[in-house]
């Protein structure tokens, strides 16, 4: 249930409403490849019969989900636990307490006690492991509850391109996925899928990246890269979001916004630079009509780079890291990293000789 509603922006109601055999492997396609899982299921938000009432049954969605490999392994999991054609979160086959009168899918209050367990079981493991790092925090917000995946999982993709989080391709994988929205028709405009979340959660992302770049500007850093100008034009042109009260008309703005090419800001902390994403310049080859860069696959060279003094800072941190690795690294490794931090001075190197004064560059 977590790994559905984390990874594919469904909803509680949607995650509550699948069934076994509603994500079959998929033939390959006509040159070969392996074709993408789909789940097809009921979807519930905005159905209404022709008198516009809503129908609490829903009703089967046009246009399936794309389950990534960690939720096609979920489903396969739950369809062991499940007869055919059943639901996958059967009261029946789940609520082990009492199996009497139990019908339909568990309910959202039982449901969101599981993830409470699943929290105590996680934090239970990492202490008996000597793994205190790895324990879940309670959060000062209140307990997870079902309905707060589905915008984590837009935060994480707009805010954590690769690197620090344990499913990174996935995510990354996911961006490409909604991304290619016009060809694959996933969770079109129709269907307001997932897009208008990630759409509002990149858009207050860029929204701080540009106002970073400003502070860091004021404060007297320099800035290099071939998209120095069109970075600062942005970061003045930007507007800044103190708070996070996000009206429902915002996710329409925020997708205009996005699509403005050349001049929104991504973050991109693991290559330490920030992206001046232009669809034409990018070397990370967006899908055609992708609004944003695949931060993921980013590659040196790129014509959308920017850095800033404190990227600088930052590679040169990250390289002496780097080299405490290598020192304890065998003979090819140790030369591997070592080339790494190299390669990260260097570049920290050339932002030093090319850098200029933000007033230098307007
Ligand atoms: S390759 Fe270019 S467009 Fe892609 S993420 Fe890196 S800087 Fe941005």
């Amino acid at each position: 249930m977590i790994l559905c509603l984390y990874l594919t922006g469904m909803r509680p109601q949607e995650v509550q409403g699948l069934r076994s055999g509603c994500c079959p492997d998929p033939e390959p396609t006509a040159d070969g490849a392996a074709g993408r899982h789909l789940i097809r299921s009921r979807h519930y938000k905005n159905v209404t019969d022709e008198d516009g009432n809503h129908i609490s049954a829903g009703e089967d969605r046009d246009i399936p989900w794309v389950a990534i490999t960690p939720v096609v392994h979920a489903i396969r999991v739950l369809e062991r636990m499940v007869p055919d054609g059943e639901l996958l979160l059967s009261a029946g086959h789940h609520a082990f307490a009492s199996k009497r009168g139990h019908h339909g899918a568990l309910k959202g209050g039982a449901l969101n006690d599981q993830i409470e367990r699943f929290v105590v079981w996680v934090n239970r493991e990492a202490t008996s492991l000597g793994l205190s790092h790895q324990t879940i925090p309670e959060d000062p917000h209140g307990a997870s509850g079902m309905s707060r995946f589905r915008r984590t999982l837009a935060w994480h993709i707009a805010r954590r391109p690769a690197g620090l989080i344990a499913l990174a391709i996935q995510y990354g994988h996911m961006r490409t996925v909604l991304d290619a929205r016009t060809s694959s028709g996933y969770a079109s405009r129709s269907q307001r899928g997932l897009h208008s979340v990630l759409d509002v959660e990149t858009a207050l992302a860029a929204a701080d990246t540009a106002a970073r770049l400003s502070d860091r500007m004021a404060s007297g850093e320099r800035i290099s890269g071939p998209a120095s100008r069109r970075a600062i034009a942005a970061a003045a042109t930007t507007p800044r979001f103190e708070g996070r009260i996000v009206p429902a008309k915002f996710a329409g703005k925020a997708a205009r916004f996005l699509a403005r090419d050349g001049v929104v800001l991504y973050d991109n902390p693991d290559a330490f630079l920030i992206c001046a994403f232009k669809h034409d310049n990018a070397l990370c080859e967006p899908e055609p009509g992708a609004t944003a860069p695949r931060q993921y696959a980013c590659r040196p060279g790129c014509g959308n780079t920017v850095r800033t003094d404190t990227h600088a800072r930052q590679l040169r941190t990250r390289a002496d890291e780097i080299d405490q690795m290598a020192a304890a690294a065998p003979g090819p490794l140790g030369n591997r990293l070592r080339a790494n931090s190299e390669r990260l001075r260097a570049t920290a190197d050339a932002h030093d000789t090319t850098a200029q004064p933000a007033e230098a560059l307007t």
